[in-house]
């Protein structure tokens, strides 16, 4: 399928949008369509693995290969994908309840194995599909917050960067360049809920939440650099903070081998039969 250059809306059905007025998972679609087609992928070659949530909605809106799948599971379904495929780009998408919460175990571990897929968390602090209780992320009365940007780094994610809803010139630059990243990148974008959050971290005077640009002076090579700013007090940044390059998962050997079952499905069959449980 050629893909048109010219029409930056080529991922996008053309279904009326399934988010309240004003979310920012809608401003997140609309650039992760635009930082596709900048890309120079096709439609046919593009799955998008999603959990469940607001966010997931995004399954149904874009045009592409996707799996709506389970809470918080998104990411071993992509590495399933990937792994059967390596030749697809898969792009995983969820909210930060899906990513810190009953999937933080999963994001942890494919961030230390490095697998090459590209995670986008739209965090709204919040569960908004069932309205509006807070997730880890949430600053606003719970003490105890996690730390997004500080786990993935200390995980050992090789691109790690974060941006806004409302912000979409800079977060089509940052997921296009995680499209392209050799590893797992993470992009999390801070997009609010305006359907309850009901102001929280919002500036009055013009009406959308602040962030701040992390300076040129950053060495993005440097994780020790990049925490100090994932913890920095006050208003979150906005930016690269990581990316290195360092050995992916075995995807590589583990794909050629999936490339070589399928040749001969007898061996695929024969592995299957030498795990398969005899109920008696
Ligand atoms: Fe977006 Fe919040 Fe509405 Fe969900 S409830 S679609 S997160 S505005
Ligand atoms: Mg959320």
């Amino acid at each position: 399928m050629a893909i048109d250059v010219h029409d930056r809306m080529t991922f996008s059905t053309g279904r009326d949008a399934l988010w309240c007025r004003g979310c920012g998972h809608a401003d997140v679609f609309t650039v992760l369509c635009r930082a596709l087609v900048a890309s120079g992928v096709r439609p046919t070659d593009v799955v998008v693995v999603t959990g469940v949530g607001c966010s997931s909605l995004i399954t149904f809106q874009l045009r592409s290969y996707a799996i709506h799948g389970v809470h918080g599971r998104a990411l071993p379904l992509a590495l399933g994908v990937k792994a059967a495929n390596p030749d697809l780009h898969v792009v995983v998408a969820g909210g930060d309840g899906d990513a810190f919460s009953i999937g933080a175990n999963h994001l942890i571990h494919t961030a230390r194995k490095n697998p090459r897929l590209t995670y986008l968390i739209m965090d709204n602090q919040s569960y908004g599909m069932t309205r509006g209780q807070p997730s880890p992320t949430n600053i606003h009365g719970t003490p105890h917050a996690l730390n997004a940007l500080g786990i993935l780094l200390a995980a050992g994610a090789t691109f790690v960067a974060q941006a806004a809803s409302w912000r979409p010139y800079e977060a089509e630059a940052l997921i296009g360049q995680a499209l392209s990243h050799p590893g797992f990148s993470v992009v999390n974008l801070l997009s609010p809920c305006p359907t309850f959050h009901h102001g929280e971290g919002i500036d009055g005077a013009i009406g959308i939440p602040l962030v701040r640009e992390i300076g040129s002076e950053h060495d993005v090579g440097d994780r020790l650099q990049a925490l100090s700013i994932a913890f920095a007090d006050g208003v979150p940044y906005v930016g690269l903070l990581y990316r290195v390059e360092r050995p992916m998962y075995a995807l590589t050997e583990g794909s050629a081998l999936v490339h070589e079952q399928r040749k001969e499905p007898a061996i695929l069959e024969a592995m299957l039969d030498e795990h398969r449980v005899v109920w008696t």
